[in-house]
């Protein structure tokens, strides 16, 4: 692989180590006491020639370059593990392991499938390379009809994200159309961007392209200054991460909150509305993004509890411990590279582990997962009458006609 001269001159590591420290905590690399706990419970650490503390090893020993030549650096799928369990606190997912991917791309160091997805994102606003004015399609017969904010041009309570995979996936529209049903029963006044939303480039940020982020926030801020909504709510948790923990760093500032949390502030209204029984073992799948990135862990439970018939169990890694979905920090498009380096998918463990626990259903809250789950457990043993559902359908199937 081509690496940059700039990358091999011997200032590189005193560099990217200066640079760490523009990055919110990244000073704190210096405190690292290589006590391997980010290494081990890497899921990908095991394949890495550079986990985040033996990348802080190679950048102490002035060896940095070696780090932007292993092209296993693109295994990690930014999944905050590393961060929740380092003991004094170093930013690795969203400081030191995201600057050595935006090193990665200067060097030339991409997988193609990624390059692609940061291509379709750059020309048509989407890691899918759909078309903006098929954007708003999903909602089509939606009733009533879901409100499309250029259309109505009028305030709303909820400015709904819906996301790129929730607009265009053809298995996660599903899960639209029934969060709509959701609100439309809840009667909530809601509105959506159409062809107007354009990705919230979080993943795409996680995978090293800063520019492209900004590019897209810009874009996204555009869109929204327009319009009076009282909050921004999404199914999506890396739209959340980007509107609540990175777009403020822009000067990008709106109240933002996943779905479950809206919910869940009105069981008492959902309640009476869940009707039909499921009569079902249920585990849920804490994302990365809603959970250890955001903290999110009860409302999606509260929800879930709520359903008559639902009994919950939980799988060996759940809450803080959940295992990533492979999906996260450009992971979604780098199936094949994953693949052939691994020869296992992390949607399939987890799968496994739904499956030991006893369950029916899978119960998903984010819009990678869906897809990601369904395709594991065609591969998975015993997999066969496990059922992937998004909260959002379970509740609508709850609700009925
Ligand atoms: S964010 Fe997750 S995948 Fe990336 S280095 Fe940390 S533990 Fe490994
Ligand atoms: S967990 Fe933190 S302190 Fe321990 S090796 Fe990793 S970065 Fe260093």
């Amino acid at each position: 692989m081509a690496i940059a001269t700039a990358s091999q001159t011997p200032t590189f590591s005193k560099t990217f180590y200066a640079s760490l420290h523009e990055v919110e905590g990244g000073e704190k690399v210096r405190t690292c006491l290589q006590c391997g706990a980010c290494n081990g419970v890497c899921p990908f650490g095991y394949l890495m020639d550079f986990p985040p503390g033996k990348m802080i090893s190679a950048l102490r020993a002035e060896r940095f370059e070696r780090v932007t030549e292993a092209e296993t650096v693109w295994m990690c799928v930014s999944c905050y593990a590393c961060t929740e369990v380092c003991p004094v606190k170093i930013p690795l997912t969203g400081g030191l392991m995201t600057r050595a991917k935006e090193e990665l791309l200067l060097a030339g160091n991409i997988p193609s499938e990624l390059q692609t997805a940061l291509q379709n994102s750059q020309r048509y606003g989407n890691p899918l390379g759909e078309s903006a004015r098929k954007r708003g399609d999903w909602a089509k017969g939606v009733k009533p009809r879901v409100t499309i904010m250029n259309e109505a041009m009028r305030p709303v309570e909820v400015l709904w994200f819906v996301g790129d995979y929730g607009s265009y996936h053809p298995r996660v529209q599903p899960v639209s159309r029934a969060l709509a049903n959701v609100f439309n029963a809840l009667g909530v006044d809601f509105g959506i961007l159409g062809f107007e939303e354009t990705s919230d480039g979080d993943s795409q940020r996680l995978a090293g392209e800063r520019g492209l982020f900004e590019m897209l926030a810009a874009k996204t801020e555009r869109a929204l200054s327009q319009y009076e909504f009282r909050e921004i709510i999404t199914g999506d948790p890396h739209a959340l991460n980007a509107f609540k923990n990175e777009y403020p760093k822009l000067g990008i500032s709106y109240p933002a909150r996943h779905y479950t949390e809206f919910l869940a502030e009105r069981l008492d209204q959902l309640k009476p509305r869940l009707k039909n029984e499921l009569n079902a073992l249920v585990t849920y799948h804490d994302p990365c993004y809603l959970g250890r990135a955001n903290g999110v862990y009860e409302q999606p439970r509260q929800l879930l509890g709520a359903i008559p018939g639902v009994e919950l169990v939980e799988m060996s890694h759940s809450r803080s411990t959940s295992l990533c979905c492979g999906g996260g920090g450009g992971g979604m498009w780098m199936d094949g590279f994953q693949w052939e380096k691994a020869h296992t998918r992390l949607s399939e463990w987890r799968v496994r582990e739904a499956v030991t626990a006893g369950a029916d259903i899978l119960a998903v809250a984010c819009p990678y997962e869906a897809p990601r789950f369904e395709d594991a457990a065609k591969m998975v043993q015993k997999a066969g009458r496990l059922q992937v559902k998004d909260i959002a359908e379970l509740l609508a199937d709850a609700i009925g006609d």
